[in-house]
């Protein structure tokens, strides 16, 4: 079996839940670089009120993680980080919108309006742009064509809705709707379905999956198309769209933000995953903040984390 691809290990597990944990790999942070790793997101933790974590793509452990157990336990919407898991869906099923489409700020979609965060609208946007720009409605557009389904079984694919290959004591399931209606669908599809429920350390399994597809897209990852056009796509969030905080310079990071509104007690609390460097990804970072959008607030923190990251790994 030694000539298993790692990254087929990965995705079996993930689709199927069952087995162990692939290994074999090395890891890419060492033990002092992992105590000196915590330290640092210990201490950004406090100063960002931020809960981090960061997963070593080389053996596919959890390196380091700071905020207690909340990336762990607590079920949260997921907002636009959910639209991964549409355009994994979109990717893999061969659906596409007709382009360019066309974002007026708001969309009725079986009599129920999707207002885009964005209240003036994105204008004309292709799947790219509109995943950079975390269009709300291209991508409820794009849900709806896909269907609740196909939506549902890629969430799970991704390993949503069951407790990660981490292993972790306590660890929340998150949870998934058993079905979807056509009114659903929409919401779903951009992570605002009320029973959508996810966990940190799930966004972080998810960005680690995407992350087996990216890069040169040389040898056996030539064959996980839609793994790398995923990956290619939550690049151009980095470099132009509302991940843009996130970027730290001769370090390319690929990742979503995703952003909750009505936190209670606040207005907004934000997400943000992803994985680096580009090209040879040997990292993943998750960030959640309780206060905040992704792109304003959680992104700049793992920003932070990444930089840190990029001097410590040889
Ligand atoms: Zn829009």
């Amino acid at each position: 079996m030694r000539w298993l691809p790692f990254v087929f290990m990965v995705a079996s597990y993930l689709s199927t839940g069952q087995g162990d944990m692939p290994s074999g790999r090395n890891a890419v942070l060492d033990e002092a670089a992992r105590q000196s790793l915590e330290r640092f997101c210990r201490e950004l933790a406090v100063a960002e009120r931020a809960s981090i974590a960061v997963l070593d793509l080389g053996d596919m452990t959890i390196a380091a993680t700071s905020g207690g157990d909340d990336l762990v336990r607590a079920k949260r919407l997921p907002g636009s980080v959910f639209k991964i898991v549409t355009s994994m869906a979109a990717l893999t099923t061969g659906t596409r919108l007709p382009e360019p489409f066309l974002c007026t700020g708001s969309i009725v979609l079986h009599g129920k309006e999707i207002r885009c965060w964005l209240s003036s609208g994105h204008g004309e946007l292709t799947f790219e742009t509109a995943f950079a720009l975390s269009c709300n409605c291209f991508f409820a557009s794009l849900g709806d064509r896909i269907g609740g389904e196909a939506l549902l079984r890629t969430a799970g694919k991704l390993g949503f809705g069951r407790t990660t290959m981490f292993s972790v004591p306590g660890e929340s399931s998150g949870g998934l709707p058993r079905s979807l209606d056509a009114v659903e669908v929409p919401l779903f599809a951009i992570g605002q379905h009320p029973a959508c429920r996810v966990t940190g350390f799930q966004l972080l399994q998810a960005s680690a999956l995407v992350s087996t597809g990216a890069g040169s897209g040389s040898g056996p990852f030539r064959s996980v198309r839609p793994l790398e056009a995923l990956g290619a796509m939550m690049r151009g969030v980095v470099r132009f769209g509302t991940g843009r905080k996130a970027d730290v310079p001769g370090f390319p990071v690929a990742g979503k933000s995703g952003t909750i509104a009505g936190g209670v007690p606040w207005k907004y609390s934000g997400w943000f995953v992803c994985f680096a460097p580009y090209d040879d990804p040997k990292v993943a970072v998750v960030v959640c903040v309780p206060e905040g959008t992704g792109s304003d607030k959680a992104a700049p923190v793992a920003g932070k984390v990444l930089r840190y990251l990029s001097r410590i790994i040889r």
